[in-house]
């Protein structure tokens, strides 16, 4: 069969090449993702999935500086003939030094802020990132649309996938800054409660899907222009107020649930841009979100439906209500180390506060005397403690806690009432009983950890304030319960060396 090659094609990338190592790079983010659901992997799981970002962006950026050539089989003059050709970028152009000055800056930022983030802060950067994804959705939505415009031929399919792409990326982007802007206490966790919030989520969602029935039949000119500014000014608004709505008890969902939406931006964008690694990253990224979501929920006895329609779990109680529970009791840690050494069985409950006072190594010493005693220490992980689902996990992995003591809340949750001593460190709303008893609670029907069950309480705080919800815990004021005040790593190691 006669053969052309066009001039060039011979160093350009074989496209074979690029889609087989985009099949490795999704492969990789399978196994990563499977690798991350448990402890003991987990480590291997980012590390496959840093490796599977490595392949993606190396055969991206060489397939975008090379080129990438095709081989097709055509009929020329009656023949058939193998035709060898490029295809997408040129070799070389002053655009493809941008696009690498852009992504060197980039990457010199992301290194510089993940090198400085500390634990607590990690909610926040997540949202950060994901509302640059969002972003990075409405601009190739914009781009992919005046190309378009001026190559004059709109397919629709193509039409519709670029509205939706800029869509999706448009809730995610303002409704990742406002979770941002909430997780960083830069403006009030508490939810905006406007009249008939959820027929306002649920309209500009009819709209968005009218308007994008009408831009898939009349994409050009100025029709077009205006629908595709409509639908991004409905989208940054839609997930503004998305989030705006959800109180701070639920945000832990949010942040899943954004996960979720960046993710399907993504796919989106691979749609428009036609590349498959995207479209199967997007979708990893999204249905697992989407899943992780789920399971929150349902750890929250919280509705999967209402959480996307937003503006969920915020019909209850007065954030920050003020209700008489009586006086607590106060202890010190000697006290505390005499009840330590006379129990059998201990239950460590961290949230929060352990982070806050970067405790799990002291906490850890603490766990190790006692083991050494013959106590039985154990963990109790509340799915929300913290502020990021793993958070306490990650944390007490670092400070060296053997993972056969640290338990699910579902597989602890009974051993309370034949616990000696519960330490809770550092947590709130996930030991507070009000969630199963006080219907009109904010955080009403959310499971908890039950550990007023135990013999004894000791609960390790800095003062009588409130967690993240914002609600009083009648957890502090109960008669088997004792407060021990101050910072939870410095009462800790007060606590080891008493023992
Ligand atoms: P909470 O925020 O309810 O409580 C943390 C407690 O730690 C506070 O009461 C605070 O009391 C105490 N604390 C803070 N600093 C210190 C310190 N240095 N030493 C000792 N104590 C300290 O935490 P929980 O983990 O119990 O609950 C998590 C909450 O966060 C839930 O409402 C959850 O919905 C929400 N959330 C969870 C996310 C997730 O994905 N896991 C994401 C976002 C929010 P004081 O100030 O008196 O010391």
């Amino acid at each position: 069969m006669p053969t052309i090659v066009f001039e060039g094609a011979r160093s350009a990338l074989p496209i074979s090449l690029v889609q087989g190592s985009y099949i490795i790079a999704g492969l990789l983010f399978i196994l990563a993702l499977a690798g991350l659901s448990k402890h003991e992997t987990s480590k291997r799981g980012n590390i496959l999935g840093m490796i599977g970002m490595a392949v993606a962006l190396g055969f991206i950026i060489l397939g975008t500086v090379l080129g990438v050539s095709d081989t097709m089989q055509l009929e020329v003059l009656g023949q058939q003939t193998l035709v060898t050709g490029f295809i997408k970028q040129p070799a070389f152009s002053w655009a493809l030094v941008v696009i690498v000055c852009a992504m060197l800056i980039g990457a010199v930022i992301g290194v510089i802020r993940a090198l400085r983030v500390e634990m607590t802060g990690m909610p926040e950067l997540i949202a950060l990132f994901h509302s640059f994804v969002g972003i990075a959705a409405v601009f190739v939505g914009w781009v992919s649309y005046f190309a378009f415009a001026a190559s004059g031929h709109f397919d629709p399919l193509h039409s519709g996938e670029l509205f939706v792409g800029i869509f999706i990326g448009g809730v995610t982007f303002t409704g990742s800054i406002i979770a941002f802007l909430k997780l960083s206490a830069r403006i009030n966790s508490a939810p905006l409660k406007l009249p008939g919030r959820n027929i306002l989520n649920l309209g500009a969602l009819a709209v968005f899907i009218v308007l994008t029935v009408v831009f898939v039949m009349a994409p050009e000119g100025s029709t077009g222009l205006v629908l595709i500014s409509v639908a991004t000014v409905l989208s940054l608004l839609l997930g503004l107020h998305l989030v705006a709505s959800i109180g701070g008890g639920d945000m832990p969902v949010v942040i899943s649930m954004l996960n979720s939406y960046s993710g399907w931006a993504a796919a989106a964008v691979g749609f428009t841009l036609d590349n498959d690694l995207l479209i199967i990253t997007g979708a990893l990224v999204g249905s697992s979100g989407a899943y992780l979501s789920y399971i929150m929920c349902k750890a929250m006895n919280r509705n999967f439906i209402s959480v996307i329609a937003g503006g969920f779990g915020s019909d209850g109680g007065v954030v920050g209500e003020e209700k008489d529970y009586g006086e607590h009791r106060e202890i010190k840690a000697p006290e505390a180390a005499d009840l330590l050494k006379n129990a059998s069985s201990v239950i460590i409950t961290p949230g929060y506060g352990m982070a806050v006072a970067q405790a799990q190594s002291a906490v850890a010493d603490l766990t190790q005397k006692l083991r050494s005693k013959g106590v039985t220490v154990r963990f109790g992980i509340h799915p929300v403690a913290g502020r990021l689902p793993g958070h306490m996990n990650v944390l007490l992995a670092e400070a060296k806690v053997p993972y056969d003591i640290v338990l699910e809340m579902d597989e602890i949750n009974e051993d309370f009432p034949d616990t000696d001593v519960v330490l809770v460190i550092g947590a709130n709303d996930t030991v507070n009983p009000a969630a199963l008893d006080d219907p009109a609670s904010p955080i009403a029907g959310m499971p908890v950890l039950e550990v007023w069950k135990a013999n004894q309480v000791i609960v390790f705080k800095r003062s009588m304030a409130t967690g993240y919800a914002g609600v009083q815990n009648p957890l502090f004021f109960k008669e088997n319960s004792a407060m021990l005040f101050g910072d939870a790593k410095e009462r800790v190691g007060d606590i080891v060396k008493e023992l």
